[in-house]
């Protein structure tokens, strides 16, 4: 077999601790070996182009390349080599720089290793295959699960692209968790009014007849790959033909049952049939099957008998389970707060007027259960309210992290309550204090500068103990010296952290992407992919993959849709890398154990054949399953035994 060396002398980074004539005169000892180039700088442009001549002069049957690290260059030299008409599996590249030359002074000992390294892929890449990427056909439309901030720019950057999405929420209206605020940091903006544009667009928009919303529903089965994964998702009736209803309304007052309005935190009731809250979009009621009477077996149609158009209440809505055939999984369910129960000196739950930051979201904005009056402390208002900052965060007993997010709640909370509220006092009670950024620095900066503004450091949370005392919320806490200290206020607004919804376990399980240690989706990495998760074809926006605010959430949602659009083109066909697991099927004996130990969920049991298959798309090429098939019938493409074998046996030559 003729094979053809190169070796590169990085300038000075190899030569100078590698001889490049002792290594020459070792690795053209051996039979195989047709010739041996040493080369300045193979990856530069004139390197390049010297391989790709010489190639082409010499015709080699296979190649080994001794440079740097593959993971810098050996995409770069496969290129190389399908230029010169070689298959560029037909190579093997060896790290000389990092393995070699950078960890060892002495040059007789690098040298000898390199020797050493170079015999072992001489030995291995006779026995290499010309292998061919598959190729695949995709399905490029999208399911994005979450309609709030995240979820809704995903959405309508991909169908701006001309993409159709399948947009499931498992509320009754769209918008997430801001359409709920009053108003949004950091320039206090009217929440709803900021969303409304985006939430029309997706209503009723110039590309809406891409977006099929299903409300009410979520996914509950997930099968297949990037490019074609099967979902089903189950829809609960509503019980109103969003075609006949007008959103006038009539219906709701006749309605003789109430329950709690979990929209608005449970602060209010609402009826059987009603809207989540006032400007809820889409526009039409939903119909509570939990709190209706007919589903206790009574004949109520007090809602039908009100309404003013024929046929838009519909008690024969059923249950569906509705199957979409998609190419990509966008997540952003979003996350949901800390409960702060569990801080029990705080007297959440037991004493009268201490909210959470959410709940306060709720009772100052117009559409919430108060119509955005703060009730109960006579026309002036509340004389003072405490704004309890890390209720539960940077705490050890309770959740470790910072959100990043709260304090900047806390000082909207500030500027709103000054400007409803003129004479109220307002006590900041923080143990740190996070503002990061250009914007929201000055709302701190508003915040401290407010002569009705008063900031008190406390040492810990578990340190602060209220009751009541002459009627008002008697607050007393430990300065950060130590010293015992009490102030007084009409009202406690807490700020929990931000933690994984409830769902993310449940979600994560049926999408088969992991959580990480906080319970968060785990994003690829944190740094350079935060939007891809740990699975290909599903992608992780907004704070389910971790606490931020609704620009990032944003962002994320744009980042996730232009990994679609560049990796999913539409017509393109996806190119599976070649270095995969393969089964072989007439000897596998069907026990599953690679089924077990795939960390990727490559590997599928077909039932009718009892035989384990891979699946070339989410196989990543790991070996785990050819090292732990009991059999050895798993083949692990440019990793064999016998590669592997001969490649330690060359270096051991
Ligand atoms: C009290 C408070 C005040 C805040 N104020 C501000 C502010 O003023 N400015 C700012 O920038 N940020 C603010 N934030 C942060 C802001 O709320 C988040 O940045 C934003 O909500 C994140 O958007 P998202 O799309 O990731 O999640 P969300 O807004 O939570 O939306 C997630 C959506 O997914 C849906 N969903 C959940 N589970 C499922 C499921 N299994 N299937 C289908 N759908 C599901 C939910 O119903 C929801 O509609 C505040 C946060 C809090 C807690």
């Amino acid at each position: 077999m003729k094979i053809g060396v190169y070796f590169c002398k990085c300038g000075t980074n190899i030569s100078d601790r590698i001889d490049p004539q002792k290594v020459m005169e070792e690795i053209t000892k051996l039979k195989d070996v047709a010739y041996f180039e040493t080369v300045d700088f193979l990856c530069a442009e004139e390197g390049k182009e010297f391989l790709e001549k010489d190639l082409k002069k010499k015709k080699p049957m296979r190649v080994v390349i001794g440079a740097c690290s593959p993971r810098d260059h050996e995409k770069t030299f496969m290129n190389v080599l399908s230029k010169a008409a070689i298959n560029p599996y037909l190579m093997q590249m060896v790290n000389i720089r990092e393995h070699v030359a950078w960890v060892i002074s002495d040059i007789c000992k690098a040298s000898d290793k390199a020797s050493a390294y170079l015999k072992g892929a001489v030995a291995r890449v006779q026995l290499h295959e010309p292998l061919k990427p598959e190729e695949l056909n995709v399905c490029p439309d999208v399911l994005v699960i979450g309609a709030g901030p995240a979820g809704l720019k995903a959405s309508l950057s991909l169908t701006e692209a001309g993409r159709k999405v399948v947009l499931v929420e498992k509320n009754p209206v769209i918008g997430g968790m801001p359409v709920r605020y009053e108003e949004i940091f950091p320039n206090m903006e009217c929440g709803p009014c900021m969303l409304e544009p985006m939430l029309g667009d997706v209503l009723h928009g110039d590309n809406s007849e891409n977006i099929e919303l299903l409300t009410l529903s979520e996914v509950v089965e997930v099968a297949g790959y990037l490019g074609n994964f099967i979902v089903k998702i189950k829809q609960l009736p509503r019980y109103v033909n969003p075609e006949k209803c007008i959103g006038c309304r009539e219906c709701i007052e006749p309605c003789p049952v109430s329950a709690k309005n979990e929209f608005n935190c449970s602060l209010d009731e609402r009826k059987a049939i009603s809207f989540a809250f006032s400007g809820g979009l889409p526009n039409f009621p939903f119909i509570d099957d939990e709190v209706c009477l007919r589903t206790k077996g009574e004949n109520c149609r007090l809602c039908e008998d009100a309404c003013i158009v024929d046929d838009a209440i519909n008690f024969d809505d059923k249950k569906k389970v509705i199957e979409r055939n998609v190419g990509a999984i966008i997540v952003a369910v979003g996350a949901e707060l800390y409960d702060c129960s569990n801080l029990t000196n705080l007297g959440y739950g037991k004493l009268p007027n201490i909210y959470t930051s959410l709940e306060f979201e709720r009772i100052i904005a117009s559409n919430g259960p108060t119509e955005g009056e703060i009730q109960g402390f006579g026309k002036n208002g509340p004389r003072s309210i405490a704004i309890i900052h890390c209720a539960g965060s940077l705490d050890k007993n309770h959740i470790k992290y910072c959100s990043g997010t709260c304090c900047q709640s806390a000082f909207k909370f500030n500027q709103f309550i000054s400007k409803k509220l003129p004479n109220t006092k307002i006590f900041h009670f923080f143990k740190e204090i996070s503002v990061p950024g250009k914007e929201t620095f000055q709302l701190y900066n508003k915040a401290l500068n407010n002569p009705d503004s008063l900031f008190i450091r406390y040492r810990n949370i578990n340190e602060i103990d209220v009751s009541i005392e002459n009627g008002r919320l008697a607050i007393h806490y430990s300065f950060s010296s130590g010293k015992r200290c009490k102030s007084t206020a009409d009202m406690i607004i807490l700020c929990p952290p931000i933690i994984p919804s409830s769902d993310t376990a449940e979600l994560g399980s049926i999408l088969e992407i992991p959580a990480d240690r906080y319970g968060f989706f785990e994003e690829l990495h944190n740094r350079v992919d935060s939007v891809q998760s740990k699975l290909k074809g599903v992608y992780l926006t907004g704070s389910c993959q971790s606490p931020m605010d609704i620009q990032n959430a944003m962002n994320q949602g744009l980042a996730a849709s232009g990994y679609i659009l560049s990796g999913l083109p539409e017509g393109k066909k996806l190119e599976i890398e070649p270095i995969i697991a393969s089964v072989d099927e007439e000897r596998c004996s069907g026990c599953r154990v690679c089924i077990l130990v795939c960390p990727y969920k490559a590997i599928d049991f077909d039932e009718e054949k009892a035989k384990a298959t891979t699946n070339s798309v989410l196989c990543q090429g790991c070996g785990t399953c050819v090292a732990a098939c009991p059999a050895g019938v798993i083949k692990g493409n440019h990793f064999t035994a016998e590669e592997l074998l001969a490649e330690i046996q060359g270096v051991l030559t």
